[in-house]
């Protein structure tokens, strides 16, 4: 579907502001008008996926029926997997910072290593990404994305969003808040999995 400025719609089915951002970043250089979620509803779906797939699916299908299958919808369903944590909190991160506290999250994490009897420094992790698209055919596509990395704690930096002050990414010595968003845009699980999308559908 075009606008008036001959610019290709594409809504984002998220309100989650730090991926929104991201996301326009993304696709700024290609001749896209993105649009989110709120735009056309407040209301969030029930997210009762067991994976991420799922419940991408789930987002994406909202965001679809919301405008009638007129506009090409996009969900992201993205989290942070923590390898001796058996992979938690995967599709729960969110889930894990309560109200957004993410100071919570991270201590949350800390006191499962603990648990463990374990030091959260340096143990293994990775974002995953997996992206939902429905076009206006109603056509189903999906795509991945990782981004492996270490734990640190107490939080680093400013930048980014969500679990990004505790990650370092492989390769890296800062946490992802402490380096530019352009290199995390670069690296990220959700830039993998974008680009990917892009390539499908907006070469
Ligand atoms: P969702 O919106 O239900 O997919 O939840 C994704 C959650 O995973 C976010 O709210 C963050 O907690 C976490 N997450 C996903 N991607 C990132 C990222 O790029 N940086 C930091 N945290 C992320």
């Amino acid at each position: 579907m075009k606008l008036l400025n001959n610019k290709t719609k594409l809504l984002i089915a998220s309100h989650n502001k730090g991926k929104i951002k991201e996301f326009k970043n993304f696709f700024s250089v290609k001749n896209l008008d993105v649009l989110s979620l709120e735009k056309f509803s407040n209301k969030k779906p029930l997210e009762n996926g067991n994976t991420f797939k799922s419940n991408a699916l789930i987002k994406a299908k909202y965001a679809s029926s919301l405008v009638n299958f007129s506009i090409p919808s996009l969900a992201d369903d993205s989290g942070i997997c923590i390898e001796k944590l058996d992979y938690k909190p995967g599709i729960y991160s969110a889930r894990w910072a309560k109200n957004n506290n993410y100071l919570c999250a991270f201590k949350k994490i800390k006191k499962e290593f603990e648990k463990k009897k374990l030091n959260m420094e340096n143990q293994n992790a990775k974002f995953v990404c997996f992206i939902a698209f429905i076009n206006t055919e109603k056509k189903r596509f999906f795509y991945s994305g990782e981004l492996e990395g270490k734990l640190t704690f107490p939080p680093r930096g400013d930048e980014g969003f969500g679990y990004d002050p505790i990650f370092i990414p492989k390769g890296y010595t800062e946490t992802l808040s402490e380096l530019n968003y352009k290199i995390k845009n670069k690296i990220s699980h959700r830039k993998i999995a974008i680009d990917k999308f892009l390539n499908d559908h907006y070469k």
